[in-house]
C-alpha cells in the first residue's frame, strides 16, 4: 500500500463543477449593485424554505446569530434557562449566553451522540424556557420524544440544524419540527457559502417577522425601530452563491452517504467504534463521519503520518470550556460527553473524494 494524501475535506470538486454559475452569480450581484437585502437574498430565502418544506426562511449573518435571534425573538434572556446538549459546537451554548440566559447541559446518548431524551426532564426547572435540540454530525435528534417532554412543560423547542441541511427525521426534512430552526452556511457545512452565512427557518409568521426585524437593527420599516436590534443579515453575494449551491445539495449529501456506506462496509477493526447507522426514522447526511477509539490520539497521529487528515468534533465538552468556568462544573459532571470528547475523531468526508482515497482510509484504519 503506497502512501496517499487524503485531506479531511476539500471544496474544490464542488466549486470546480460550478465555476461558471458561481462566476455568473458574482456578476449578477455586482451588476445589480444591490448588495444588502436584495433580490438574491429574497429568492434564496424562498428556495431554502421550500427545500425545508417550511413557510418562512430569514437569511442572517451566520449560524450563531440565527440561534441568538430566535432566542431574542422568543424573549428569552436574563434569569431564564435554556437546555442544550453537553456535547455540541460551542455556538449552541454561546447563543444562550449572549441573551443573558444560562445554558443547562443535558447528556447525549453514547450511541447517537444526540441529546438523550430520557435525561431531559431531570434538567427542567421553573426557569427553563426552551430546549435546543442539535442534529449533531448530520443525524437528527429524537424530535418526537423531545417535543413531547417540552410540550408537557410548555417549553419552546429550537432545532440547531447547522450540521443537518436536508436530513430526514421520520421521512421529513429537519427544520420545522420545533418552533424554529437555525442553519449555518459556514463554508465547511453541507451547504456552505463562500464566507459566512446563516438562516432561521420556521412556520411561525410572527416569529419570522420578529427575527427579521431584530436582525435588521430592530426595524420593521425604514427608520422605525421597534426592538433594540442588531445587524445580522445574509449578504446578497453569499445568497447568490448559495442559490447555485442549493441545487446540488441533495447530490452532495448522497455522495457523502455513499462514502459512509463504504466506511461501514470496509472498516473492520475491533479498536474502532463506528457511528450508528441511519434507518427509516433517523436519516444521516454525514456532515462528519466520526468514529471512536480508546487510543484516539495515537490513531490521530498514525493517520496524520500516513497522509490522512482528521478533525476532532469536539475535543472539549461544553462544561469544561474555559469560558464556562463561571458555571462551576468539573470533570466527571457529564461523563458521556467527556467519553465522547476523549475518543472521537472524524474521517475524511467530502464530495469528490475518490474510490481510491476512501479505500486507502479504510485500509490504513484496518491496519491500526
Ligand atoms: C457551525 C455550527 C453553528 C454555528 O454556525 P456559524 O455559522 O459558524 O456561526 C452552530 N451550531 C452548530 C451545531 C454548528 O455546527
Amino acid at each position: 500500500m503506497s502512501k496517499m494524501t487524503v485531506p479531511f475535506a476539500s471544496f474544490r470538486p464542488m466549486h470546480d463543477e460550478l465555476r461558471q454559475q458561481l462566476d455568473q452569480a458574482y456578476h449578477k450581484v455586482a451588476d445589480n449593485s444591490h448588495f444588502i437585502l436584495g433580490k438574491e437574498c429574497k429568492a434564496f430565502e424562498e428556495e431554502f424554505a421550500a427545500y425545508c418544506d417550511a413557510k418562512y426562511c430569514v437569511g442572517v449573518a451566520n449560524g450563531l446569530d440565527a440561534l441568538f435571534l430566535i432566542l431574542k425573538a422568543m424573549d428569552i434572556g436574563e434569569g431564564d434557562e435554556v437546555i442544550v446538549p453537553s456535547n455540541t459546537f460551542i455556538a449552541t451554548a454561546l447563543a444562550v449566553s449572549y441573551t443573558g440566559a444560562t445554558p443547562v447541559f443535558v447528556e447525549p446518548e453514547l450511541k447517537s451522540y444526540n441529546m438523550d431524551p430520557a435525561r431531559l426532564e431531570a434538567a427542567i426547572t421553573d426557569q427553563t424556557k426552551a430546549v435546543i435540540a442539535v442534529h449533531l454530525q448530520g443525524r437528527p435528534a429524537d424530535m418526537d420524544r423531545i417535543l413531547q417532554i417540552a410540550g408537557k412543560y410548555g417549553l419552546k423547542v429550537m432545532e440547531d440544524a447547522a450540521q443537518a441541511h436536508g436530513v430526514r427525521y421520520k421521512g421529513k426534512r429537519v427544520g420545522t419540527f420545533g418552533d424554529a430552526a437555525c442553519f449555518s452556511f459556514y463554508p465547511g457545512k453541507n451547504l456552505g457559502a463562500l464566507g459566512d452565512g446563516g438562516a432561521v427557518v420556521t412556520n411561525n409568521r410572527e416569529l419570522a417577522d420578529k427575527v427579521r426585524a431584530i436582525g435588521n437593527y430592530g426595524s420593521n420599516q425604514k427608520y422605525s425601530h421597534i426592538y433594540k436590534g442588531v445587524n445580522s443579515r445574509l449578504d446578497e453575494l453569499q445568497a447568490a452563491f448559495l442559490r447555485v449551491k442549493l441545487t446540488q445539495l441533495d447530490k452532495w449529501n448522497e455522495a457523502r452517504t455513499a462514502i459512509a456506506k463504504k466506511y461501514f462496509a470496509g472498516i473492520q477493526n475491533e479498536k474502532i467504534v463506528l457511528p450508528l447507522k441511519p434507518d427509516a426514522d433517523f436519516g444521516h447526511i454525514y456532515h462528519v463521519f466520526a468514529i471512536r477509539c480508546r487510543e484516539r490520539d495515537a490513531l490521530e497521529q498514525y493517520l496524520a503520518d500516513l497522509g490522512v487528515g482528521t478533525v476532532k468534533h469536539y475535543p472539549v465538552p461544553m462544561h469544561l470550556q474555559d469560558c464556562y468556568a463561571d458555571l462551576g462544573y468539573k470533570r466527571g459532571d457529564f461523563p458521556i460527553a467527556e467519553e465522547i470528547s476523549d475518543t472521537i475523531i472524524s474521517l475524511p468526508m467530502f464530495y469528490g473524494m475518490t474510490q481510491a482515497q476512501v479505500q486507502y482510509v479504510i485500509d490504513v484504519i484496518n491496519q491500526f
